[in-house]
């Protein structure tokens, strides 16, 4: 059943001058510094920016934007660290109009300062996982966030498989209790469209690039992947299970060692579409003295695989750039650490190219996105993603609770 948008709200009069937009967006961004006592600051704005259409379509209207969003992980504690203070103040540069931070995310106070706020004014409420009712949306958290608007937008496409109380639990209590319409805003409808594509007849040869962390996060979306990709390409720390499945030396990398017998299933019956780096930057740690080098096939003991190495970076390389549909989520290697960044480079490197020669191409993931938008890829894919689980359960075929929940149309 197709969703309401914004478009659709504002076009039937259903979001009018004066009227409060709640809107759920994504400002769950890295933070730098703030471990010395200075002011925490945005690492990187990606998600920011991509917010940006919903807020200025919402703010010209002259509704009010209350905007909410999650960060962190504060485990429904107010902590310090994870207030969305220095968001507010990166948002108002980016939006080029004021941006109120309100310190309260419920409540009378948040009351407040909704009402002062004049019309096509923005506030941005504090973290919503300050409070424990957020996860568990417990219907007091959602009804005490819908008592904040006169509709609903769901914008923060990141978050939209999570059922919490900022994302579904509110979009529920403001339609059922008076029909106050919740619609998707704009990020969500282009993610929507955009991964849309990949799943639709995507173009053929069709190269599927998985890293990151874990091969738990990604089973579902790699079984997806096999029937539909004609190469999948793993990297990161999740090629160790693999490699340990093979029966192969992985020293001290990052296994997991529950999921062994998935990665050998997965290997039997995907054959010769997935592959495997073939070699490694190994490292003896991950603190700043740890020595380096490149490493072909097993690791030995005592070091640990950080990053794919130049060969399978040219080897993957070489196939993104002879495709015509690219999808991928997941760092190659530690890529927090640039000494450990190079095989995810090289692989944005070739999917740039790939793009440039006419392919559709679609990067995401949480870490992934971050990474590729701090290289200044962000404009050299088709689509970079905001989302990371989303994404991911998106290309699974899954639904998204936080879309479901909108207005039909
Ligand atoms: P995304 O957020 O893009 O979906 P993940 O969260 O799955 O990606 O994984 C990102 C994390 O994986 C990064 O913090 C990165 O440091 C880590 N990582 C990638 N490769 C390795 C590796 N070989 N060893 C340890 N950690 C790794
Ligand atoms: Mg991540």
């Amino acid at each position: 059943m197709p969703k309401r948008t914004l478009d659709d709200l504002l076009s039937n009069g259903a979001l009018t001058e004066g009227q409060r937009a709640l809107t759920r967006v994504d400002f769950n961004v890295p933070l730098e510094g703030g471990a010395d006592g200075s002011e925490p600051r945005v690492a990187d704005d990606l998600r920011l920016r991509a917010a940006l259409p919903t807020v200025e379509r919402i703010t010209q209207t002259g509704a009010k934007a209350i905007l909410m969003s999650h960060l962190g992980r504060p485990g429904g504690e107010r902590d310090a660290s994870l207030s969305l203070r220095p968001v507010a103040e990166r948002f108002e540069e980016l939006l080029g109009r004021p941006v109120h931070f309100c310190e309260e995310t419920v409540g009378e106070k948040a009351e407040a300062v909704i009402e002062q706020l004049t019309g096509g004014g923005v506030v941005l409420l504090e973290n919503t996982r300050f409070a424990p009712g957020e996860k568990a949306n417990s219907d007091a958290f959602a009804e005490a966030l819908a008592a904040l608007g006169d509709v609903f937008v769901g914008d923060a496409f990141g978050a939209v498989h999570r059922a919490h109380a900022s994302t579904v639990g509110a979009a529920r209590a403001m339609q059922l209790d008076d029909g106050r319409p919740a619609a998707m805003g704009r990020l969500v409808e282009r993610e929507l469209k955009a991964l849309g594509r990949l799943v639709e007849e995507p173009a053929s040869p069709f190269v599927a690039v998985l890293g990151g962390a874990k091969v738990s996060d990604k089973l579902g979306v790699i079984e997806r992947l096999l029937g539909v990709a004609d190469r999948l390409l793993i990297g990161g720390a999740m090629s160790y299970t693999f490699m340990r499945a093979q029966g192969r030396n992985v020293g001290d990398s990052l296994v997991e060692d529950d999921r062994v017998g998935d990665a050998e299933r997965l290997l039997a019956d995907a054959g010769d579409p997935l592959l495997l780096p073939e070699d490694h930057v190994a490292a003896s740690g991950l603190d700043d003295e740890a020595e380096h080098q490149p490493v072909e096939g097993a690791l030995p003991n005592g070091q640990m695989g950080v990053d794919i190495g130049p060969a399978t970076a040219e080897r993957y390389g070489e196939a993104i750039r002879r495709a015509q549909t690219v999808a991928w989520n997941g760092p190659m290697g530690v890529v927090e650490q640039e000494r450990f960044a190079g095989g995810t480079r090289a692989v944005a490197q070739a999917v740039a190219d790939a793009t440039d020669d006419g392919a559709y191409t679609v990067a995401g993931g949480g870490d992934s996105a971050a990474a590729l938008s701090q290289m200044g890829f962000a404009d050299d894919i088709s689509h970079l993603s905001t989302g990371g689980g989303a994404m991911l359960q998106f290309l699974e075929g899954e639904a998204l609770p936080g879309v479901e929940v909108l207005s039909d149309r």
